[in-house]
């Protein structure tokens, strides 16, 4: 195949068992949103540049040099595909004026879009899954978003997750942090590698972020938000923890925690593991007060997580998590003219009482026929030959555990098989 015709780099195809194991993933994933009364929600791929610029932020790695942006040839609007869904959700959230009636609870599924560089766990389209708590202001929901991801990997069956945790404080603390941090960095500017000098004046907090080993000493000297922190934001941190120790939930308190986007205050956390190597973070969130206003709406606080399915999935994968193999109950074999046309019919019988049947297409031998009964996993095959036709029955052959097969009545089939397939349950202890 043509290069040029290849999946974009960084981009996937899913499908057959793996999408089957997403599938699966999605809706254990939804049971659990829903038990926690969240909502669905579903925004555009794509939306106005600006958004995520004012959003995320001028001076983050993501608008910097992550984002998919163009111009459309038709029109001239910069658009952008979605390297996160939380703006999209605030427009949305403003734009149809949804918090009039209250707060809401809202969750979000889909594809996100970042130039990174491709690497395990690093993808240039991957998939999030994030809850949006908006008009709630106190420490209760913080606690809630985060014990519900501790339910979560209670779920799946993982083990090595880790809570880390912090507080950004208010707007005016970080802007008094902020301050100091300059002063510092002003006094050291020969210390500071390219990137750290030239976020300086124009996000020195996430210079604190440097994943360059040169600076580790000068950043650990640095002047800590905690100290900047009022009154007010310690009494809400302090209510977070006080949950979440009621709640047995144990955390790591990361000064240097400030996560990658500009819009977060008080409560930042990460979930982190040791299992995936450099990408180990598989979900983050925390509070983001602000966000609503800086996009001119009326004021109201909000908080949210986000997290990364690939990620996720393949830790669950580590830990020994299995999807269940989709098999259809029945494969329909059929050969002869007057069986071919009786076979349609069984097979949209068999559906219409609720059970799953592939009707074999494309003719062959019955042992062709049979070998791909086999293959496809079914529990059973229905067998028409001209003969069963004419009198107006099938054979049912169980393929898995042995069983005889017999001659039934077309139109008694569906009971018969019923109670071969909760009979065969039964032996398995599992019904
Ligand atoms: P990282 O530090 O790994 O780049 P981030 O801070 O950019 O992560 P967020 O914007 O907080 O990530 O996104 C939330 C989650 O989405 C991450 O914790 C991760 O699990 C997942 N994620 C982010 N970027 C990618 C990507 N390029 N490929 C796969 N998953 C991703
Ligand atoms: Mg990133």
């Amino acid at each position: 195949m043509s290069r040029s015709l290849r999946a974009v780099r960084g981009m996937n195809d899913i499908f057959l068992d793996e999408a089957e194991t997403w599938e699966q993933f999605e809706s254990l994933i939804r049971d659990w949103l829903k038990s926690y009364g969240y909502r669905p929600i579903r925004t555009p791929i794509v939306e106005p540049t600006p958004l995520f610029k004012r959003a995320i932020g001028e001076v983050t790695d993501i608008v910097e040099k992550e984002m998919y942006s163009f111009e459309d040839a038709l029109n001239g609007e910069h658009l952008t595909l979605r390297p996160e869904c939380t703006a999209s959700c605030v427009r949305a959230v403003m734009q149809h004026s949804l918090l009039h009636s209250g707060p809401k609870r809202l969750y979000y599924h889909g594809p996100m879009f970042r130039h990174e560089r491709p690497q395990k766990g690093r993808y240039r389209q991957f998939h999030q899954i994030g809850a949006e708590a908006l008009g709630f202001d106190g420490p209760d929901i913080d606690a809630e978003l985060i014990l519900m991801c501790a339910r979560l990997w209670d779920d799946l069956g993982l083990e090595d997750v880790r809570l880390e945790l912090n507080s950004l404080g208010s707007a005016e603390e970080r802007a008094a942090h902020r301050a100091s941090l300059i002063e510092y960095f002003e006094a050291r500017k020969d210390q500071l590698d390219e990137d750290a000098s030239r976020r300086l004046y124009t996000n020195p907090l996430r210079i604190l972020d440097t994943k360059n080993p040169d600076m580790q000493a000068l950043v650990e000297a640095a002047p800590r938000l905690d100290a900047f922190l009022g009154e007010d934001s310690r009494a809400h941190f302090d209510g977070v923890q006080q949950i979440l120790k009621d709640a047995g939930v144990p955390y790591r308190i990361n000064p240097r925690l400030v996560r990658g986007l500009d819009y977060y205050n008080r409560t930042v956390f990460e979930w982190v593991t040791d299992q995936l190597g450099a990408q180990g973070t598989v979900c983050a969130g925390g509070r983001y007060d602000g966000l609503i206003e800086q996009l001119g709406g009326k004021p109201a606080p909000a908080a949210g997580f986000a997290m990364g399915v690939e990620r996720l999935l393949a830790l669950w994968q580590a830990s020994g998590g299995e999807a269940e193999r989709e098999v259809p109950d029945v494969y329909v074999v059929h050969q002869g003219e007057l069986a071919d046309r009786m076979a349609f019919g069984v097979a949209e019988g068999l559906r219409t009482q609720g059970f799953s049947a592939i009707l074999h297409c494309g003719g062959g031998s019955f042992k062709a026929q049979m070998k791909k009964a086999d293959a496809s996993g079914a529990a059973c095959a229905v067998i028409i030959g001209d003969d069963e036709a004419q009198a107006g029955e099938v054979t049912l052959k169980p393929l898995r555990d042995g069983g005889e097969q017999q001659r039934v009545a077309a139109d008694a089939l569906a009971d018969v098989l019923a109670d071969l397939l909760f009979a065969v349950e039964d032996d398995d202890g599992s019904v």
